[in-house]
């Protein structure tokens, strides 16, 4: 029997015990029997193998040796264990150019940068300590469903665009349109402050004052915790628009002295030395990439072809650069390959899966061999052998790192900063928010796509209905479907459906590099 912990990018990290060529959920306290539907597909998937590998590896090893190129180095989600890292030793190395900032959270990690220094979440026994939980931009029944239901008795208050299922049992659920969130959070401090009021700003939100006053009485009789999603922070102004959020939880005492109560994507990896961290002389940001800037990009885990913003712009400068990607499977991405490495899977190499979204830390073991495939970590050790470098310690130094805690979570001392307004988008009658929420038949571009865009009854258009949505981006024809869950000025389109990121732009938040996929306007024909 061996031990090894799901890959993939999830709040739960669950424990899986392998035994006889099958996987099976660890008893723990938080995965407690139970793997998703996403794991089941995740080891049905084909793998990609090379059975010249060696040959394969000569080629990389060869183009990155030529003289006077400029490399990127681009790693993505696909694999959370920490090993997936230790090829940054080798590019650090070679002087190459990092792709660093996110797509995904980094607006609301830099939001909370701002107030409290640190984004590592608490215990989760807090957040069984709780009577409420305000749940906030984040489909917690179902992006973390281990988590959920160890608290699942509890009293919630929701704040979402989307009708979703945690809405759906909430005992408060404010359906505010999207990029609300600012102006929510300025009426709830004023709340808490005892100031009034003005109907007008509820008015905006979508929200009652009975609504309005029933969340500031159950926030503030009851030992309350938070759950951030990162819908709120997909704008431009996504730092500062946490940092309003966190200053409701402030004056709610969730930062007294530690971090009492509100979650987010913490650093999982924050209590451990991590000695695989590098310092880039060379630095540019994921969300505006333009590949074709660089001879050689090396995509290692990732699929930016469709979970990137912008994707057609993507596509064309990808188009004309030497492509070196390294993954499990191939993808949408790996079409462009000049050269593909084949990974070894989570079941194939040794490695750690810490979580962003609890404190449980799994040590991998191999559980099966695979000779036509290659880890990161001995893909890093190959090319230090070819390229004569020093320095790479060896693969259990880096994991054992991760075996004591030398940090305790930080204090908090809570800065309040002001900020400038954060304005509703302004949607002339037939403009629609787009809201790109996580599917449960799918993790990022993995898995099942969702083809549909889903819409508002009110809005008239028929099931099935083909309708070009377009931003001032570009164009795409695609399928509706009517879903009377989501704010009505909205068009949901699931992240990971194909389409979806040729209409989002590139542009990225005033803080944290983050890309700001919901801050456009839609139209339809
Ligand atoms: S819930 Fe998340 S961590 Fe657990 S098996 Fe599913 S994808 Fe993996």
């Amino acid at each position: 029997m061996k031990l090894t912990a799901c890959p993939m990018d999830c709040f739960d990290a669950c424990k899986v015990v392998y035994k006889d060529g099958t996987c099976k959920p660890s008893d723990d306290y938080i995965t407690n029997k139970k793997l998703c539907k996403n794991f089941a597909y995740l080891i049905q998937e084909k793998n990609i193998i090379d059975k010249n590998l060696n040959e394969t590896l000569k080629k990389v090893a060869n183009k990155l040796k030529e003289p006077n190129q400029k490399i990127l180095y681009y790693k993505g989600t696909g694999n959370m264990g920490v090993m997936q890292k230790v090829p940054m030793k080798f590019f650090e190395k070679i002087g190459a150019t990092f792709a660093v900032g996110d797509i995904c959270c980094a607006g609301g990690e830099a939001g909370i940068e701002m107030g409290r220094k640190y984004s590592i979440n608490p215990n989760i026994e807090d957040l069984q300590a709780s009577e409420v939980i305000l749940v906030w931009g984040r489909n917690f029944t179902q992006t973390s469903a281990h988590i959920y239901k160890l608290v699942k008795d509890k009293i919630f208050i929701t704040i979402d665009p989307v009708k979703t299922p945690i809405a759906k049992k909430s005992e408060v659920f404010l359906q505010i349109p999207p990029k609300g969130d600012y102006l929510l959070a300025k009426l709830l401090q004023k709340a808490l402050d005892n100031e009034d009021i003005d109907i007008d700003d509820l008015n905006k939100l979508n929200i009652t004052q009975e609504q309005f006053n029933k969340t500031i009485e159950l926030l503030t009789k009851n030992k309350v915790s938070a759950m951030i999603g990162i819908g709120a922070q997909k704008y431009k102004e996504g730092a500062i628009i946490i940092h309003e959020m966190d200053k409701v939880f402030n004056k709610l005492n969730l930062f007294d002295g530690k971090n009492r109560g509100v979650w987010y994507l913490g650093s999982g990896t924050y209590p451990f030395e991590n000695k695989i961290s590098v310092k880039p002389t060379k630095t540019c940001t994921y969300a505006d990439i333009k590949f074709d800037d660089y001879d050689v990009v090396f995509i290692q885990a990732a699929n930016p072809v469709i979970s990137a913003p912008n994707t057609q712009y993507l596509i064309e400068s990808l188009k004309n650069t030497f492509v070196i990607f390294m993954g499990t499977t191939a993808n949408e991405t790996s079409k462009y390959a000049d050269i593909i490495i084949p990974a070894k899977t989570f079941l194939q190499k040794k490695d750690v899966r810490a979580s962003y979204g609890h404190d449980e830390v799994t040590f991998c073991e191999v559980c099966e061999e695979n000779d036509y495939a290659i880890s990161e970590y001995d893909l890093t050790s190959y090319l230090f052998k070819e390229f004569g470098f020093d320095g790479l310690l060896s693969e259990d130094e880096y994991l054992d790192c991760f075996k004591t805690k030398i940090n305790d979570k930080p204090d908090i001392n809570f800065i309040n900063h002001d900020t400038k307004n954060v304005e509703l988008l302004d949607l002339k009658d037939d403009e629609f928010y787009l809201i790109t929420s996580k599917n449960t038949d799918n993790l990022n571009s993995q898995f099942k796509y969702d083809d549909y865009a889903y819409v508002h009854p009110s809005k008239g258009f028929a099931d099935n209905q083909l309708v070009t949505i377009s931003s001032k981006i570009d164009s795409i024809q695609i399928k509706v479907k009517n879903d009377e869950r989501i704010y009505s000025n909205s068009i949901l389109i699931y992240a990971g459906n194909k389409q979806v990121n040729r209409l989002t732009s590139n542009e990225i938040s005033d803080c944290g590099t983050n890309a700001t996929f919901q801050d456009i306007k839609l139209t339809v024909g």
